[in-house]
């Protein structure tokens, strides 16, 4: 295994007839805090939810994307994290204006849901293919919710740590593997291992590092690692497409607000400048768009 930072490593402990993926995020984590402030409770549960979603992508199959995205009426309203099958992160969190940060998952309020989105490419070309999963938020952490997902999509024994904070972010998924093994006790014994971990050793250590010393009486077998860095999708074509979305009422004003007459928008991603003319606009609501309005600047 590599030492390297910002990687995806997936393996398997054959005899306890478990499998796991551990995520370790520097530079693509830096590189998401460099377009937002967020307060540290914050910061911290939108760095678990990038690691989450990766940890999440090895898993499961994803050829396209993978996001997590929970929503409330409460402080906070989105936290949004999502990784691609070439490894690309990227994320953003939406705080209610005027109200006190969330300290926690659990202070979301009661209609507070969590989705877990994969969107694959369709065949041959064709419209993008979507599963979604939604759980109620329960647990007042990202990791407990995402258990409670497991718990309800797959019924498969499923345990996460995450750990974020303003510097790095990192995650272990260990999953017991369908069917009975030899071990009888290979899941209880893994899971108490994982227990033993603690918030900064989690973020320290590397995953080489890690595994042998939480796993070092186990059989471990090393799948392979990939690398993750930041990247964001958003294009001309998708601010066109959700200008469009919006309505020439909306577009118009954004364009006629500004000092230059030119819309702009800012990715909320990247931090990428976008500009449209008001005659540009006039040239989107006279062609007929070239997607649905659900389209969106993600
Ligand atoms: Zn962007």
């Amino acid at each position: 295994m590599s030492d390297s930072s910002d990687l995806l490593h997936r393996f398997l402990l054959p005899d306890a007839h478990v499998r796991g993926a551990h995520v370790r995020l520097d530079a693509t984590w830096k590189h998401v805090l460099s377009h937002a402030s967020y307060p540290e409770a914050v910061e911290a549960l939108l760095g678990e939810a990038l690691v989450a979603s990766a940890l999440l992508s090895a898993h499961t199959k994803v050829e396209g994307r993978l996001s997590l995205q929970a929503r409330s009426s409460g402080a906070l309203r989105t936290l949004f994290a999502e990784c691609t099958a070439a490894g690309t992160l990227r994320g953003i969190a939406r705080l209610a204006d005027g109200e006190a940060p969330p300290q926690n998952l659990a202070s979301l309020g009661s209609d507070a849901m969590l989705a877990v989105t994969i969107e694959n490419p369709g065949l041959g070309g064709g419209e993008p293919v979507r599963y979604q999963g939604l759980v109620p938020l329960e647990s007042p952490t990202l990791s407990g919710a995402l258990e409670d997902y497991f718990d309800r999509s797959e019924q498969l024994p499923t345990r996460l740590i995450l750990a974020a904070d303003g510097e790095r972010a990192a995650g272990l998924l260990l999953q017991a593997l369908p069917g009975a093994g030899s071990d009888d006790d290979g899941w209880n014994r893994i899971s108490l291992l994982a227990t033993t971990l603690g918030h900064e050793e989690m973020l320290d250590l590397s995953a080489d590092i890690l595994l042998t010393r939480l796993f070092h009486q186990e059989t471990l077998q090393d799948l392979g690692a990939k690398p993750l860095q930041f990247g964001c999708s958003c294009s001309q074509g998708r601010v066109e497409d959700m200008l469009r979305a919006l309505g020439r009422e909306e577009a118009e004003a954004a364009a006629g607000a500004s000092v230059s007459g030119q819309a702009e928008i800012i990715c909320e991603f990247c931090g990428k400048h976008y500009h449209l003319s008001s005659s540009e606009i006039d040239r989107l609501f006279l062609a007929p768009p070239a997607v649905t309005p659900s389209s969106r600047l993600q």
